[in-house]
């Protein structure tokens, strides 16, 4: 174990306390619970400083694909670290990013051509929108300059990326620092306006975005989604004819489509990517979390020949896209990234996850269809969420304010599970070699812990 000596007379987490403000965290819970100091960790196992370990069902935020301390991609971080930490990626470029954009470019849809690197969600997301802005700046459409987005979306917590989320835990406050963006109600199929069974239907809920196409699309330069999957807003799941009707929208009006795919990327929706369920390629995609696997920061905006064209012209019509951060192409991020498409080449990851989504599917539903709170179970690849809501006939949601799902958290993490429900919606989106033992200790914690919370 590690020499805390620095601590002096405190503990590591009064220590930390002392110091650190911790991301997306109110630090007066602390109070209560202190931060888990993790010591080390392996595949699916975190190991705390006590000796105690969880089980990290939510991939560390999503972005653990294949277990912590992976040899094969933490070698290709040390073998890199040997040669180049990092060096300045304008005018300057590296054998591993050459060969990540190689790789890249053979599995994303096939109108993506060009590959833009940064370090991190937020900032790809940033990249995609000045793009798309530009784009319509440089050929002629100056006035397309909004953007539209759908309801409970959630892009990252930059001003820009922030501006075109919706979802108000994180946007309100800044409301007045944000631009105006055009919303379109999304998709909702546990709740669906129309009354569709889920996998039951047309897609009537399109409809909204047609309409606010039809109002506004003279005005706007893309859509934003994130696709297949609503992630921060409570893993809502919705059809693949969504997307490809969104498709045909922006090509009938001339409205780029960006794809968020930085939760959904890598085999996580059970193929490669959310868009390929639906056959469709985006005119962006922006990649982060899984593509190093989760190992290190960093994030690619990807874009079609087209819009890159745009930008391309002799240096004094200033059309570049100068847009730069400083770790943008990192060699080993790169190098991580690259470890992670060569075991996703050479090893059957993404199809046994699926083989085990299936089970998970029929034991998740074992456990827990018949709870009384429990209001839909739904999944996408080995993704999936548990809505507990007050009354499953009326789907009328538990107050927030209670907390239910911090309850729940805080009794899975005494009993070894780091299971960190988005308000009331549990779910598990653990790397995707996570074994059925290990699934099933999860669904067992998870289980005691609602039944102890909910009754
Ligand atoms: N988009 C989506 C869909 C995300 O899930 C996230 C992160 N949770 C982001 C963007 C932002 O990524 P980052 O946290 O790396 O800025």
């Amino acid at each position: 174990m590690r020499d805390f000596e620095f601590c002096g007379d405190l503990t590591p987490e009064q220590t930390d306390l002392k110091y650190i403000w911790h991301p997306c965290s109110q630090m007066k819970d602390y109070e209560e619970l202190a931060p888990i100091v993790i010591d080390h960790a392996k595949g699916v196992w975190l190991y705390d400083i006590h000796g105690k370990k969880y089980l990290d069902i939510v991939s560390s935020w999503w972005a653990n694909l294949l277990g912590h301390s992976n040899e094969i991609i933490s070698r290709a971080i040390s073998e890199q670290l040997r040669r180049m930490e990092h060096v300045i990626f304008a005018n300057f470029t590296h054998a591993p990013a050459i060969q990540l954009a190689c790789e890249l470019a053979k599995i994303v849809p096939p109108q993506i051509k060009k590959f833009h690197f940064n370090d991190n969600g937020s900032a790809a997301v940033e990249c995609a929108l000045k793009m798309c802005f530009q784009f319509y700046l440089q050929t002629g459409k100056p006035r397309k300059q909004r953007f539209f987005c759908l309801t409970d979306g959630y892009h990252g917590e930059t001003i820009g990326a922030l501006a075109v989320g919706s979802m108000d835990l994180y946007t309100k406050i800044y409301q007045p620092m944000m631009m105006e963006t055009i919303p379109v109600q999304a998709p909702d199929c546990y709740r669906c306006p129309f009354g569709k069974l889920r996998g039951c239907c047309q897609c009537e809920c399109f409809q909204a975005a047609e309409k606010a196409f039809a109002e506004h699309a003279s005005e706007c330069a893309a859509i934003i989604l994130e696709p297949l999957l609503q992630g921060s807003a409570g893993m809502r799941v919705y059809p693949a004819l969504y997307l490809k009707k969104m498709r045909a929208l922006c090509d009938a009006y001339d409205v780029k489509l960006i794809v968020d795919e930085i939760a959904t990327g890598f085999g996580r929706t059970g193929k490669m990517f959310a868009c390929d369920h639906a056959g469709i390629s985006p005119d962006v995609m922006c990649l982060s979390k899984g593509l190093t696997g989760g190992y290190l920061p960093m994030s690619v905006t990807c874009v079609t020949q087209e819009i890159y064209d745009a930008f391309y012209a002799d240096y004094n019509e200033g059309k570049a896209f100068l847009h730069s951060h400083t770790y943008a192409g990192n060699p080993l991020g790169c190098a991580a990234a690259l470890a992670v498409q060569k075991i996703l080449r050479e090893e059957p990851v993404i199809e046994t996850a699926n083989k085990n989504a299936v089970w998970l599917t029929q034991e998740l539903e074992q456990a827990f269809e018949t709870h009384p709170h429990v209001g839909e179970i739904r999944h996408i690849g080995l993704i999936h969420a548990i809505e507990l809501v007050k009354d499953p006939k009326t789907k009328e949601p538990f107050d927030s304010r209670k907390r239910l799902g911090y309850a729940i958290y805080k009794r899975a993490l005494s009993r070894g599970l780091l299971l960190r429900p988005l308000g009331n919606v549990l779910y598990f989106n653990p790397p995707l070699n996570i074994t059925r033992e290990e699934l099933q200790t999860a669904i067992n914690i998870a289980r005691q812990s609602v039944r102890e919370v909910l009754g």
